[in-house]
């Protein structure tokens, strides 16, 4: 066992760290209380070379690994998780493509995606389901060479912006296809960015997919194939939110060991109490535990092995850890930590985003489950 970072992996911690500070935290609250998409900083991830960080060179990417991977994404998530998640949400695609799509895909779509050319989604949720694939609606009939697709799907991130998707629909047959769709491609609208409670600004929205014909170069893997194609994808994904999670409770510990240092009652700093030294320690024991859950569910992954079970439980923890080190923080802060001016308001909110979004914790627990008792 190594715990240690190697030189490479601490350069680009670093040069993330730079990032996030100078240009992203800066920006954060503006990006939380207007819910505008920040394309510019979109931009910059990706001119950075962060877009492409697991995947090989001569796709795009810098080969740098998912360590790395989960090292940036830390750092910019602690400094804005709405900016952080542009970065998760694009490696979806990349994954479903880079796991099953063929030499020509690779060449063509996730190129673009790595190299911070394009930007890109994934499309599975609808109005009936995000958590069962088997209440799909969303259906593409052959045509010709290619499909045709018709449906809705809601809460896609990124969508008045992406380049690309990864669309999850169901087919004629059995099981789901899986497709890369251009959002050029006619039909494919954005019908209303929503409004959501944290995670401002990603441009979660619902979109509607009216006679999209994408040729047949664009399903991934084999017809039916679908499902585990997301299994795949979404691992990744799942990692990602647990990353979202750390960064959103090490924020908030560092904010809160401020707070409790130069707040002062009964004529001491509050951190002299042991009322607020418990759960400083307890948000710090916390945060590190699910840190290194998340590290190596990344380590396993730059090994080449499947992290199905382990980024489910990743983002069940950290998810969790997330939530209670918020609730402290907040805690902490009294008064001061529910005004929307601070800081603290926000993590709390996001926090909440992280036990909800990529499968709810409730499904975690049955897939966690699911494989102990296998
Ligand atoms: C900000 C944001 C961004 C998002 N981005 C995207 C995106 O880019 N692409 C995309 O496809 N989706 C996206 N989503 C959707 C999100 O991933 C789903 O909404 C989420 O997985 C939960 O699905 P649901 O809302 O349908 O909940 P449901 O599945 O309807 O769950 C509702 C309740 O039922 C319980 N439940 C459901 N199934 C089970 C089960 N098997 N076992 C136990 N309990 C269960 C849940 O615990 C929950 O309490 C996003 C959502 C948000 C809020």
């Amino acid at each position: 066992m190594d715990f240690n970072l190697s030189e490479s992996e601490k350069m680009l911690q670093g040069l993330a760290r730079d990032l996030a500070t100078k240009e992203v935290a800066p920006r954060a609250a503006e990006i939380d209380r207007t819910g505008q998409f920040p394309k510019d900083l979109a931009k910059e991830i990706g001119k950075r070379g962060f877009q492409g960080l697991p995947y090989p060179p001569r796709y795009g990417g810098s080969g740098a690994g998912y360590v790395s991977y989960a090292l940036v994404l830390e750092q910019l998530c602690q400094a804005s998780m709405t900016v952080g998640a542009i970065m998760a949400v694009n490696t979806v695609p990349e994954e479903g493509i880079f796991r099953f799509g063929n030499e020509e895909q690779k060449q063509r779509l996730l190129t673009p995606l790595a190299r911070g050319d394009w930007l890109g989604g994934i499309g599975f949720t609808e109005a009936d389901t995000g958590s069962d694939p088997r209440a799909i609606a969303t259906v593409a009939r052959r045509q010709g060479k290619g499909f045709v697709i018709n449906g809705q799907k809601q809460f896609m991130s990124l969508a008045p912006v992406l380049d690309a998707v990864i669309l999850f629909t169901r087919r004629e047959g059995e099981g789901l296809n899986a497709f890369i769709v251009e959002s050029r491609s006619p039909g494919f609208t954005v019908q209303e960015t929503l409004d959501t409670m944290g995670l401002r600004g990603l441009g979660t929205s619902i979109v509607n997919l009216d006679d999209v014909y994408v040729p047949g170069e664009n399903l991934l893997g084999e017809e039916g194939q679908g499902f585990e194609v997301l299994l795949e994808a979404i691992s990744v994904e799942r990692m990602s939110v647990a990353v979202q999670g750390v960064a959103v409770s090490q924020a908030a510990l560092e904010l809160s060991l401020d707070y409790a240092r130069q707040r002062k009652a009964m004529g001491r700093p509050i951190a002299r109490m042991q009322a607020i030294q418990q759960p400083l320690a307890e948000m710090a024991s916390k945060t590190e535990a699910a840190r290194w859950l998340v590290y190596r569910t990344a380590f396993l992954r730059d090994q080449g092995n499947s992290i199905q079970y382990e980024s489910s439980m990743a983002k069940l923890f950290a998810s969790q850890v997330a939530v209670d080190v918020t609730r402290l923080a907040m805690q902490i802060h009294g008064s001061f930590g529910t005004m929307k001016s601070l800081p603290v308001e926000r993590l709390y909110r996001d926090a909440k985003m992280t036990e909800i979004y990529v499968g709810i914790s409730e499904v975690h627990r049955s897939i966690i489950a699911g494989r102990l008792l296998e």
